[in-house]
């Protein structure tokens, strides 16, 4: 399977192509660097909840929140997770 490109900028993508490089990016992920899917989960209902996020965007870091909780040791910039 074809790595994703890492130097490519947002314009590059139609949003249903960026949506799908998230998925993507989420499949490729290692299994042991990867949140269990219960703790990803309670991270997103956190996600959910806050003032910060912003289409799915973390407006305290930047961060694709999907794609940080998903990482194990993926820590929220306000230790709300
Ligand atoms: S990572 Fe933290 S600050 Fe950012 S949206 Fe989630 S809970 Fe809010």
């Amino acid at each position: 399977m074809r790595k994703p490109c890492i130097k490519c900028l947002l314009q590059d993508f139609d949003e249903a192509g960026y949506i799908e490089k998230i998925k993507k990016e989420l499949d490729w992920m290692d299994e042991e660097l990867r949140s269990p899917e219960e703790l990803y989960r309670k991270r997103l209902d956190v996600c959910l909840s806050c003032e910060k996020l912003h289409e799915g965007t973390c407006l305290a870091c930047g961060c694709y929140v999907e794609l940080r909780a998903a990482i194990r040791k993926g820590k929220c910039p306000y230790k709300k997770w």
